[in-house]
């Protein structure tokens, strides 16, 4: 059924969207300097999507031709429903992987229950691995849990492990080597993202903000090698090496043409399309998500929306769009 729909959510400039980014809630618990420096602020009281509505969601977007769901947040498994929103999207034809991103706080505890209810892919966000610097990034002393999760994660049956990181400049682009060493022995991929400047970060990016061209300078004097790009493998350069058996992810999004392999889509915790990370204000699907009756409403919306995705976003011209921070729409 799937493949007979694979067409349909096409952007006017030829781009497929087989992955649809899903954020659960605005709550996070972590402090990350760069995004939620106060933490997460409670200022109005927002009703975060249903598991009817997270259901009809994925149900319309699997029609269309998308095979992939990433649940994010804010911290998606802090809320209490969180298996259960797995499971309706497991339970959603069409959807090959269910991925996660997570800052790990729950994942020792939780991971093989996850995998259970049909988790397929991981990403965990460490963005240093020194326990004093993690605990000041943070606001949380939970550095050596968390890389024990990772271990427990990579003993498991899931498709795909990584640790997410956002290149900070005398933070962890100092910290390569210790990175490395991590990939040794482990089959994950390490992705480091440069740090994108959002509405509320100016002046720590000002302090912060290095180009990914660092990382690929180091791998490269390290005999780390580009991998070929996979047809639907989204804007992230790959890197391996003979000697290890994880391998290196860049994102680069300041890059020119990074938009020409975008492959994805998100929903926000309060059901609004959104066409860009950097976009504008979403657009409501909310009303046409709460009942299956509404699912042939809800995709010809959602193809209509698509016709005003741009072609690419202005974060290079310092066009940040509205957003204030990552956490309302997941990075
Ligand atoms: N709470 C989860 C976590 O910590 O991974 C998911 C939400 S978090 C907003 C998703 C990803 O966005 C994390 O990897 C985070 O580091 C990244 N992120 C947040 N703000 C960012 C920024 N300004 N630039 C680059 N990445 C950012």
């Amino acid at each position: 059924m799937n493949n007979m729909h694979a067409a349909q959510l096409v952007d006017p400039y030829g781009r497929k969207f087989p992955y649809l980014r899903l954020s659960l809630t605005d709550v996070c618990n972590f402090s990350c300097n760069y995004c939620l420096p106060n933490g997460y602020q409670c200022n109005e009281q927002k009703i975060f999507l249903s598991i009817t509505e997270i259901s009809n969601i994925a149900h319309a977007f699997a029609e269309l031709g998308t095979t992939k769901i990433r649940l994010t947040g804010g911290e998606p498994t802090l809320r209490k429903d969180f298996v259960e929103c797995l499971n309706v999207i497991h339970q959603t034809d069409g959807i090959e992987q269910i991925a996660l991103t997570t800052n790990g706080y729950k994942l020792t505890e939780n991971v093989d229950q996850w995998v259970k209810s049909g988790l397929t892919h991981l990403n965990i966000s460490v963005d240093t691995l020194d326990a004093r610097l993690f605990k000041n990034l943070t606001g949380h002393n939970r550095l050596s849990k968390i890389l024990g999760g990772i271990d427990r994660a990579l003993s498991l049956p899931l498709k795909k492990v990584k640790l997410n990181a956002v290149l900070l400049k005398n933070v962890n682009s100092q910290q390569f080597d210790n990175y490395t060493e991590m990939l040794r022995d482990r089959p994950m991929s390490i992705r480091f993202i440069e740090l994108m400047q959002t509405g509320d970060n100016y002046n720590y990016f000002q302090k912060y903000h290095i180009n990914a061209q660092v990382l690929k300078n180091y791998l490269f004097v390290n005999g780390w090698s580009e991998k070929s790009r996979e047809g639907s493998s989204g804007p992230a350069i790959e890197y391996i090496h003979p000697e290890y058996l994880g391998s290196y992810g860049v994102i680069a999004p300041y890059d020119k043409d990074f938009c020409d392999n975008c492959n994805r889509l998100r929903v926000s915790s309060v059901g609004e399309f959104h066409l860009c990370l950097f976009g504008d204000q979403g657009f409501s699907i909310r009303d046409l998500a709460q009942s299956k009756s509404q699912k042939e409403a809800l995709k010809d919306r959602l193809k209509q929306l698509l016709t005003h995705k741009r072609k690419q976003h202005f974060l290079h011209e310092n066009d940040t769009g509205v957003r204030a921070n990552l956490s309302t729409i997941g990075g």
